[in-house]
């Protein structure tokens, strides 16, 4: 392994090389129910005009239009009340002039009506139906013909294009899907994800710490950072560093046939690194040094054509690397096609100095005086889960760069 090439990669290189390696995921039907947070694997058409009849936006009282001109204080148009149209009801009642149905939000517009005058503008009665409904009641002010109506088609029409492919549902896409009587709806399968720990010195917690051993803290962290990314976590606990224990695990992985493999630890240049030789044997590594900081070497390979990604085993560069290439390869194969982060824009609240690597500092961004301020949270060493815990947001320092003076313009990624 000492005589393969090593090249120091940049950081977006590394990922488009990652990406491309990875294509979107088959794809399954779900009920709507359950679909928050899918992506949606096609687009989504109305198959109707909505709303599909003139309907009122008021509680107040359906007329036409036209007799209310002229309508004053001096000479108030005086309706006569018929029948009232509570929201659900198909109204037959052909209004005549000179008539005027109570009507409901929502409520279908009778035949022959073409306003709504609010309850609160019809002059001298309750502001509420919960009261008895007058007789006739009184206009004072002329009113448009389509006012508070809502026109057949506002919405949308049949035929629009309402939800698009490659993106997460929300809740607002759930309430649409509704809102068309879907009760299922095509998605990407979730990438499911085997996430192993590698290291003789790990622990499960829970159980008791011999001298020497630490607790696997990686396993559990990459579990809940494969939740968020849209993945579904297959967790394969510690792995021991010996070879026959991470090729049964790596067989495990593939006999329940998860789309991906992640571990973290052996993959630097220490004597019990093994998962990197056993990845070569059993498959095909790519060992790339990326220049980034935490988190600088990154295997990515196959296990027996289980594609695989091995991340350094400090919790902090797992992290990092997790953030950096995982969540955008778990994203696109979840079937999303923007799968950069968002970055925002920061100014340094302190002076950083840096080693000329792209850097992802644990910081913590807050408003002040209108400028979203980042400053450095604590020890940033790379096994110092503490910071991690303290930020709010990974402040990026670009490659070249070895000192920023306080005040400067960076970009950050919001954690939160
Ligand atoms: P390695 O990449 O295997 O050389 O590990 C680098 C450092 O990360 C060592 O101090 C390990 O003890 C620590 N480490 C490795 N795996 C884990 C893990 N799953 N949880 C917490 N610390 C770990
Ligand atoms: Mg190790």
């Amino acid at each position: 392994l000492s005589e393969e090439p090593e090249t120091l990669l940049q950081v977006d290189e590394a990922l488009s090389k990652l990406l491309a390696g990875f294509p979107f995921m088959g794809k399954e039907t779900v009920p709507v129910s359950r679909a928050n947070g899918r992506v949606a694997s096609r687009p989504v058409f109305a198959n109707t005009h909505f709303p599909q009849y003139q309907t009122s936006s008021m509680d107040g009282f359906a007329v036409v239009a036209s007799d209310t001109t002229g309508a004053g204080n001096d000479h108030p148009v005086c309706l006569k009340v018929v029948s009232e149209i509570p929201a659900g009801l198909y109204p037959l009642h052909k209004l005549l002039p000179g008539e005027t149905s109570p009507i409901m939000t929502g409520a279908i517009l009778p035949p022959g009506g073409d306003a709504v005058v609010p309850i609160e503008e019809v002059s001298g009665q309750p502001l509420t139906f919960n009261q008895k409904i007058p007789h006739q009641i009184q206009i004072t002010t002329p009113i448009k013909p389509g006012n508070n109506v809502r026109q057949v088609g506002q919405d949308f029409q049949a035929g629009d294009e309402l939800i698009s492919a490659n993106r997460p549902l929300r809740a607002s896409e759930i309430a649409l899907l509704s809102m068309l009587g879907r009760t299922t709806v095509q998605v990407y399968k979730r990438p499911q994800i085997a996430v192993l720990s590698t290291g003789n010195e790990l622990a499960t917690p829970g159980k008791p710490l011999i001298p020497g051993s630490i607790y696997d803290s990686n396993g559990p962290m990459l579990v809940a950072c494969v939740k968020s990314a849209g993945g579904h976590p297959v967790l394969f606990g510690q792995i021991p560093d010996d070879r026959t224990a991470i090729i049964r695990a790596l067989e495990q992985a593939r006999h329940k046939k998860v789309d991906l493999i992640i571990s973290s630890g052996g993959v630097s240049v220490g004597a019990y690194d093994l998962i990197r030789e056993v990845i070569q044997e059993q498959g095909r590594l790519e060992f790339w040094k990326v220049n980034m900081r935490p988190g600088k070497p990154l295997a990515f390979g196959n296990f027996q054509g289980i594609p695989f990604i091995g991340l350094p085993g400090n919790p902090v560069s797992a992290f990092v690397g997790f953030e950096v290439f995982i969540r955008p390869t778990i994203g696109k194969m979840a079937g999303l096609t923007r799968t950069a982060r968002k970055s925002i824009n920061v100014v340094a609240g302190e002076e950083i100095k840096s080693d000329g690597r792209e850097s992802y500092l644990r910081a913590i961004v807050v408003e002040d005086n209108g400028e979203m301020v980042a400053r450095l949270t604590g020890h940033q060493g790379s096994g110092n889960l503490r910071s991690l815990v303290q930020a709010n947001a990974l402040l990026i320092i670009p490659t070249g760069v070895k000192s920023v003076r306080s005040g400067t313009e960076l970009k950050a990624w919001l954690l939160d």
